[in-house]
């Protein structure tokens, strides 16, 4: 559903992402992990091309990612993307955060757009909140929320980076849990995040990145208990 082939991108002189090939298909779940700096941020950006990459390709669905135009925004909007900030309209109410990208960008009718949207917070276990604002709602309860928006476009494929390092602890098995339950509904998914447990209940494959290449890849359980590189190893006893 997603490939990256060859893909290159340097910021300046940093060759941040470094020949990455990458496929994902429909309905699997890719958690990315490895140490600060290692490109994880920008592989996600790159994927909806936030960033634009230097070289190589990246295509989603069969159809490769324009630089820029009409074709673009209608690609980018198969991909959602839920951020360690929650990045929600303070302005606006939670219903209002929910439906505001499907009336405008898909011009569904106010109440279809609602209907989902009511729809999609009871899924994240958020309904009762509809009409605050986000800064009535617990962290985790905003997380949630920023979740339901992303569904909302109905999007191919979902980009979580770091959805839960800016949570208070008690709060992170709520946002996981909603995550666990999308990918065990079959949704394709790429997750950065350091929640090992997550890794291990959700994922099918593992993807390991260090100085912005991929260094390696394998299921959960390989990966957690035989890594094959010496970074992969040195890692994961920090983590673990
Ligand atoms: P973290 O775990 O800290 O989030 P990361 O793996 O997500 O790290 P990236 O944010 O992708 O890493 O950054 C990879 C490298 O690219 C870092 O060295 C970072 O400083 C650099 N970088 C990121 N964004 C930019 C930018 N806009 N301009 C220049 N350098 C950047
Ligand atoms: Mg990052």
């Amino acid at each position: 559903l997603v490939q990256l082939t060859g893909v290159n991108k340097w910021f300046g002189d940093l060759h941040v992402l470094q020949d990455i090939d990458l496929g994902i298909d429909r309905g699997e779940v890719v958690v990315v992990i490895g140490p600060s700096g290692s490109g994880k941020s920008t592989l996600c950006r790159t994927i909806n091309r936030l960033e634009s990459i230097q070289q190589g390709e990246i295509s989603i669905d069969g159809e490769k990612l324009p630089e820029e135009g009409k074709a673009l925004a209608r690609l980018r909007s198969d991909v959602g993307m839920v951020f360690q900030s929650f990045n929600l309209f303070a302005h606006k109410t939670i219903l209002q955060n929910v439906t505001l990208a499907p009336t405008r960008v898909r011009r569904q009718s106010k109440a279809q757009a609602e209907q989902r949207a009511r729809e999609l917070l009871e899924r994240v276990g958020v309904s009762a909140q509809a009409d605050k604002y986000p800064a009535q709602l617990s962290g985790g309860q905003q997380q949630r929320v920023a979740i339901a928006r992303a569904l909302a476009m109905d999007p191919k494929v979902m980009l979580f980076d770091e959805p839960t390092s800016a949570l208070d602890p008690e709060m992170i098995n709520e946002v996981l849990d909603v995550m666990v339950g999308l990918a065990r509904d079959g949704m394709t998914m790429i997750v950065v995040t350091h929640e090992m447990g997550f890794a291990r209940k959700a994922a099918n494959r593992v993807v390991f990145m260090d100085g912005g290449r991929i260094v390696e890849a394998a299921d959960p359980e390989t990966f957690f208990t035989a890594p094959r590189s010496d970074r992969a190893r040195d890692f994961l006893s920090k983590i673990l």
